[in-house]
């Protein structure tokens, strides 16, 4: 994003009724996605076939086999209509501050816990989507204690290292100017130096520059080896100045958590962490946000697909 560079604006509520305004459209759309992923007949692997328009079923051209043009998505197994999913989606990327269940149940007509479900599938594309980006350049990093709350009146709990709070390791990459790029956030058992190597393997691109607060798990030989690291040469205000920004954007997950989604299950943080960074890390991009949601959707695998395979 360069200074003074505009923001292009999302659709509007109005503008996004009006194109997805029936069942038919929403059906036609997931469609033109769905080929335009490849579809590939599950039974002989060919790609070509014919759309039986009345039933959303794909017609194999080499051995007729019908399939869902929803098989192998995240709306599988669903029997709610196209355009509520269609409208979760764009409210959630429309809403800044998240969106709850219950609002959610409230906005499409839907029950609770079809709320939830709608809720969780998409939050899970999300997660799916911040996989297959690596931080790489400047990269601070630092650990955070996430706390929940019992009901919305009482604090929460102090944190800090050595509290038994829910940890999570939070890293930042940086313009060469120091403002923040792109945020990865994973909840972790501990922050020791094993756990830290496995954080950096999976989210940040080797040679990069960590920038830390000097925290001992930063010093093991793989990290020295594989990352160029800025740690215990900075005095503390100085360690404080160069993770502001990660600062800044560790209290505002904070507030997304506690804001939006009281009473927070710690099994469940993982995911609001990661609906934070993919709304954080598509900031500059609104415009593009349901079309890129929808897509990861159609590439997340129906619930119940990890634990089988
Ligand atoms: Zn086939």
């Amino acid at each position: 994003m360069q200074k003074g560079e505009i923001i292009p604006k999302r659709m509007s509520l109005i503008e996004f009724s009006e194109k997805y305004a029936t069942e038919e459209i929403c059906s036609d759309d997931l469609w033109e996605r769905r080929v335009q992923m490849n579809f590939v007949c599950p039974k002989c692997g060919q790609n070509e076939g014919y759309r039986i328009k009345t039933r959303n079923v794909w017609e194999c051209k080499n051995c007729k086999k019908h399939t869902s043009i929803l098989l192998g998505t995240a709306f599988e197994n669903s029997k709610l209509d196209l355009r509520k999913w269609y409208w979760a989606a764009f409210l959630i990327i429309s809403s800044k501050a998240g969106i709850s269940a219950k609002e959610l149940q409230g906005h499409i007509g839907v029950t609770y816990k079809t709320a939830w479900y709608i809720n969780r599938r998409l939050r899970e594309a999300m997660q799916l989507a911040n996989a297959k980006y690596k931080l790489c350049g400047t990269v601070t990093v630092d650990e955070a204690y996430f706390t929940g709350r019992e009901n919305n009146d009482s604090e929460p709990l102090k944190r800090g290292r050595g509290t038994d709070k829910s940890k999570v390791i939070v890293a930042v990459s940086l313009t060469d100017d120091g403002k923040p790029l792109y945020a990865k956030m994973q909840v972790v058992d501990n922050f020791k130096a094993k756990t830290i190597e496995q954080f950096a393997e999976k989210h940040i691109e080797k040679k990069s520059k960590l920038i830390t607060d000097g925290f001992k798990s930063y010093k093991s030989q793989k990290i020295t080896k594989d990352y160029f690291v800025d740690y215990d040469v900075l005095p503390a205000d100085s360690a404080d100045s160069k993770l502001k920004w990660l600062h800044t954007i560790i209290s505002n997950a904070k507030a997304f958590v506690l804001g939006t989604f009281h009473g927070l299950k710690s099994d469940d943080l993982q995911l609001y962490l990661d609906e934070f960074c993919y709304r954080f890390n598509r900031r500059y991009i609104p415009h593009l946000m349901f079309d890129k949601l929808l897509n990861s959707a159609l590439s997340t695998p129906p619930i119940g697909y990890y634990s089988e395979n």
